[in-house]
């Protein structure tokens, strides 16, 4: 059966077959291509067909077809969340309240909240709680228009937990239709049985967990917490060293707090993308620039929503853009820091507060969010023969009326695979 939406008021980032790029860069990500009055062809999972109306053949056998009238909406890739921690145990509202009471991060962590609670709450959950717990999760970020989403462990911080963490995305991966990816994050912190002693637990995590992890094929990236009192540079660089060996790439949390040689190392790594980079300095940004004069750094990721959350600067998006760099934006939806999967408030906020162009945003969640995941051959824009994974937005004036109405849900339905 093939899905066919038609009168659609608009389409985005459509390309002829063999012209999508694999990701826009500098001034090219405002200037994606727009096709209006124009229909879509979904079958097969795939994207077989778009055009202007005026082209549209209507010789297609009507019982073979299903037609959505799109008068008045947009047709979008959907959003691919390059940035998430889905799998945990419970939310963390209660502590929301206390530091809206006026408690810091740092007594909240005293008094045993942060990512070390998520973890305890983690490992006392059984797997298939969890699992449910993320289901719902990628439900209700499918209804704002996410379809591809990629998941980190790291509430583990022991063999068997982020084991359990891994497992519980694969497993989700059979259970949801949506196109899921894998990363192990186990230097996300370091737990009290080793508290001050940051190189006996990484040990722990590059001799214990990574090989067992890339045996059981759990995941299909690592990441690392670049961070002062977490995870150095020279401890990224290990890190990459040894998932090189098992052909795993690297995406690395790097600048959220502090500016020390995240990013170097992460472009020594040959890093996949570089994720945060709400502190960026000159030097950082020159280095990314030079990184990417071959047209392959690492993908620079901004992530709005933990802007937002922890009141911290936003990524110089509008900075990284103009020294003609790629971006991408993920939501980092997390219990702590970021617990919204709300790619629609993203956009937004990509707008709002890092002074994007609507369509820059657009590149940056999509094409660019394929990128980072290395997967842009297969989705992130609308060409023939990629999966069919599809925004159809409900009616709106224009594609920036999306992040105009901020915190409205004006998407109609996410297909995932065309359905
Ligand atoms: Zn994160």
């Amino acid at each position: 059966m093939r899905t066919r939406l038609e009168n659609l008021d608009g389409l985005a980032l459509c390309y002829e077959k063999g012209q999508s790029p694999a990701f826009l860069a500098g001034q090219a990500m405002d200037q994606a291509p727009v096709l209006r009055q124009a229909y879509l062809d979904m079958e097969g999972g795939r994207i077989v067909d778009f055009g202007p109306m005026n082209a549209l053949d209507r010789s297609q056998d009507p019982q073979a077809l299903r037609v959505i009238d799109g008068q008045g909406r947009w047709a979008l890739p959907a959003f691919i969340d390059s940035h998430t921690h889905l799998v945990y145990a419970h939310e963390r509202s209660g502590e929301f309240e206390q530091r809206m009471r006026g408690a810091t991060y740092a007594e909240i962590a005293a008094a045993g909240g942060g990512i070390l609670h998520s973890a305890q709450a983690l490992e006392a959950m059984p797997e298939d709680a969890l699992l449910q717990g993320l289901l719902k999760r990628l439900n209700q970020a499918r209804n704002t228009g996410t379809a591809v989403v990629e998941i980190k462990s790291g509430y583990g911080l022991t063999l068997e937990a982020e084991l359990k963490m891994l497992r519980v995305i694969q497993r989700a991966k059979t259970h949801s239709r949506q196109p899921l990816f894998a990363t192990f994050l186990g230097a996300h912190a370091v737990p009290a049985r080793h508290a001050g002693n940051t190189d006996a637990y990484f040990h722990e995590v590059l001799t214990d967990m990574l090989p067992r992890v890339a045996a059981e094929g759990l995941a299909d990236f690592v990441d690392l917490f670049c961070e002062e009192h977490y995870f150095r540079p020279d401890q990224l660089r290990a890190l990459a060293d040894a998932a090189h060996s098992y052909g795993l790439p690297l995406k690395a949390h790097v600048n959220q707090f502090t500016s020390l040689g995240g990013i170097q190392a992460a472009i020594a790594s040959g890093a996949l993308s570089v994720d945060h980079l709400e502190v960026l300095t000159d030097q950082d940004l020159a280095d990314l620039a030079a990184a990417w004069t071959g047209q392959t750094g690492p993908m620079p990721v901004a992530l709005p929503g933990c802007s937002l959350f922890l009141q911290i600067p936003y990524t110089p998006g509008r900075r990284i853009i103009d020294a003609g760099l790629p971006l991408a934006i993920a939501s980092d939806c997390n219990p702590g820091s970021a617990p919204s999967a709300n790619l629609a408030l993203a956009w937004a906020l990509s707008c709002h507060q890092m002074k994007l162009t609507p369509m820059e945003a657009l590149v940056g969640l999509t094409l660019n969010g394929a990128a980072a995941l290395g997967a842009s051959d297969r989705m992130g824009s609308i060409q023939r023969g990629k999966e069919a994974h599809v925004i159809l937005t409900k009616p709106i004036s224009s594609l920036a009326s999306l992040p105009y109405h901020f915190g409205e849900n004006l998407v109609e339905h996410t297909f995932v695979f065309g359905q």
